[in-house]
C-alpha cells in the first residue's frame, strides 16, 4: 500500500507524545523528521515533502489545540488533514454516459484496469464496454477480452485488424448502447514518439470525456517524466495506481497527479478485476493512519453480501444470528469473507483493527489465514450434512475418516472444529446483545475506539466525509 511505512513509522512516533498535554519544539521536529524520512522512502517527490513537512511544522506549533485535545490528536489531525490536501481530491466520475481512454506504458496495467473499471461501472448499475485498441502487443486482443469476460461486460476489439484508429471507429458503433466506454490502448515499453502519435489519433478520434494514466505503483520518481509526456500529448485527467498489492511504495503516484495536475481516479490491487477502489483521499489517508476506513468496508460488504445472496437464496446473516451456529453458516461466512477480499486488506479498513495491530503480526499471518481457510473449505468437503449440521457429534472416530477423506492432517480437522466452536461461542454472545447493545457495539467501532488503536481520536474513522468537518 503507498506510504504503508508512513502508516507505521508515524504511529511509532505519534505514540511517543501519548499522554502529553503540551507539545514541545523537539516533539515537533521528530515527528516532521518521521514524516520526511518515510515520504523520501516511498519515492514521494522532494519539493513535495518539503511542502508538507513545512506546514505540518508550522500548523503544529502555532496551532491552539481545542480545548480537551491532547498533544498527540492534535498533531494527528493536522498530520492527517495535510496528507489528505497532499493526495487531493478524488476524480470526477460522475455516473452518467461517458468514454474514458486509458493511457500508459507497456505493463502499467491498462488493460487489466480496463475490464476492472467496467466492472466497478457495472456494479454501479450502469452497462460499460472495453474497447480494445491495442495491435502491438501480440496477444492483447485476447488478453482483453478475457478480462472483459470475467467482468461480464461487453468488449470490442478485432485481432485482424492493424489500425488501433479503425478498430476505435468500429468500437465505438458497436458499443453504441453501452453507458461506459473505456478504451484501452497499447503501450510501449519506454516512452517514444510511435507511442504518443498513436495515442493523439485516437484520443483525437474518440474524443474522450476523460483520460487517465495508469500507473504502476513501482514506477517512483520516473513518473514526473511520463506524467508529463502523456499529459502533454493528450491532457490527463486522473491517475488510476495499479499493484498497490505488492511491495511498491507507490509515491511517484504523488508527483504524477501533482505534474499534470490531476487526481487519482482508482486504486489497483490485485490481477482479478474486483481488485479495485475507488480512490477517496479520506478513507485512504484514515487507513494509513490506522484508522480504519469503514466506507470502503461497507462497500465490500454490501457485495460481498449481494454475491453470496446469488448463489445462495436462503443465507440470512440476520438469521444465522438466530438458532444453532453450525458448519454450515461457518462456511457461508467464510465464503462472504473471500468475497471481500484478501483479509489483509479488510482488516487494514477496520477501525483500531488495521494499523497498529497489523504493524505487530508478521508479514505472512494473514495468508496463512487464508490458506487454512483453503484448508477448512477442503475438510468441509469431506464432511456429510448430519456433521456439518451437528459438528459437536463429531468423534475421534470420525475426525481420522474425515482427514483421510479430505487428504487434510487429523490436527487439521480438529482446529477447524475447534474454529467453529469458538465462533459459534461468539455468536452466542451476540444472540444475548438486545438490539441496542449492537447499536452501541456499532457506533463504538465507528467512533474508532474498538480496538484501542486509536485511543482518543474519536470519529477519525469516518472515510467519507472527513472527520473534522
Ligand atoms: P498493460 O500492458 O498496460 O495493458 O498492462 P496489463 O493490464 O497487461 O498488466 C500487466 C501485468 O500486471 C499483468 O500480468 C497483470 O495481471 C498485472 N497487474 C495489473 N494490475 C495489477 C494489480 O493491481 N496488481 C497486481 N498484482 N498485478 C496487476
Ligand atoms: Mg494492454
Amino acid at each position: 500500500m503507498v506510504l504503508d511505512d508512513l502508516g507505521s513509522s508515524l504511529r511509532g512516533s505519534l505514540d511517543k507524545l501519548r499522554g502529553k498535554s503540551r507539545l514541545s519544539e523537539e516533539d515537533v521536529d521528530e515527528i516532521v523528521k518521521e514524516i520526511q524520512r518515510s515520504l523520501l522512502q516511498a519515492d514521494v517527490d522532494v519539493s513535495l515533502v518539503m511542502d508538507l513537512s513545512d506546514s505540518i511544522r508550522q500548523r503544529a506549533l502555532e496551532e491552539e489545540p481545542p480545548g480537551g485535545t491532547s498533544a498527540r490528536d492534535h498533531v494527528l489531525r493536522i498530520v492527517y488533514e495535510e496528507l489528505v490536501a497532499l493526495v487531493g481530491e478524488s476524480t470526477d466520475l460522475p455516473l452518467e454516459e461517458q468514454t474514458i481512454l486509458l493511457a500508459g506504458l507497456q505493463g502499467s496495467g491498462k488493460t487489466t484496469t480496463a475490464a476492472k473499471m467496467a466492472w466497478w461501472f457495472s456494479k454501479k448499475g450502469l452497462r460499460p464496454a472495453v474497447i480494445q485498441t491495442d495491435t502491438f502487443r501480440p496477444g492483447a486482443y485476447d488478453q482483453a477480452r478475457q478480462m472483459a469476460e470475467r467482468a461480464e461486460v461487453d468488449f470490442y476489439g478485432d485481432p485482424d485488424e492493424e489500425d488501433p484508429v479503425e478498430i476505435a471507429r468500429k468500437g465505438l458503433a458497436e458499443t453504441a448502447d453501452a453507458d461506459i466506454r473505456i478504451v484501452d490502448t497499447s503501450g510501449r515499453s519506454g516512452l517514444n514518439e510511435a507511442l504518443i502519435e498513436e495515442l493523439e489519433a485516437i484520443e483525437e478520434y474518440v474524443d474522450p470525456d476523460r483520460n487517465l494514466l495508469v500507473l504502476d505503483a513501482a514506477i517512483g520518481q520516473g513518473a514526473k517524466d511520463q506524467a508529463k509526456a502523456f499529459g502533454d500529448a493528450v491532457g490527463i485527467d486522473g491517475v488510476v495506481i495499479t499493484k498497490l498489492d505488492g511491495t511498491a511504495k507507490g509515491g511517484g503516484a504523488l508527483a504524477a497527479v501533482d505534474q499534470t495536475d490531476s487526481t487519482i481516479a482508482f486504486l489497483g490491487t490485485g490481477e482479478e478485476v474486483q481488485d479495485i477502489e475507488r480512490f477517496e483521499p479520506s478513507g485512504f489517508i484514515s487507513r494509513l493512519l490506522g484508522m480504519g476506513d469503514l466506507k470502503q468496508l461497507a462497500e465490500r460488504v454490501e457485495r460481498a453480501m449481494a454475491e453470496t445472496g446469488d448463489e445462495d437464496e436462503d443465507w440470512d446473516p440476520e438469521e444465522m444470528l438466530q438458532g444453532e451456529f453450525t458448519l454450515k453458516d461457518m462456511r457461508k461466512q467464510m465464503n462472504a469473507m473471500n468475497k471481500m477480499g484478501p483479509l489483509s486488506q479488510v482488516m487494514d479498513m477496520i477501525p483500531g483493527l488495521g494499523g497498529n495491530l497489523m504493524d505487530q503480526l508478521p508479514d505472512d499471518a494473514m495468508d496463512v489465514t487464508q490458506e487454512r481457510m483453503g484448508s477448512f473449505e477442503v475438510i468441509m468437503d469431506s464432511m456429510t450434512d448430519e456433521e456439518m449440521e451437528n459438528p459437536r457429534s463429531v468423534g475421534k472416530s470420525r475426525i481420522e475418516r474425515i482427514a483421510r477423506g479430505s487428504g487434510r492432517p487429523e490436527e487439521d480437522v480438529r482446529e477447524l472444529l475447534e474454529q467453529h466452536r469458538m465462533m459459534a461461542r461468539m455468536m452466542k454472545q451476540f444472540q444475548g446483545m438486545g438490539d441496542s447493545d449492537m447499536e452501541r457495539m456499532m457506533k463504538q467501532m465507528q467512533k474508532g475506539g474498538g480496538g484501542g488503536g486509536m485511543g482518543g481520536m474519536g470519529g477519525m474513522g469516518g472515510g467519507g466525509g472527513g472527520p473534522f468537518g
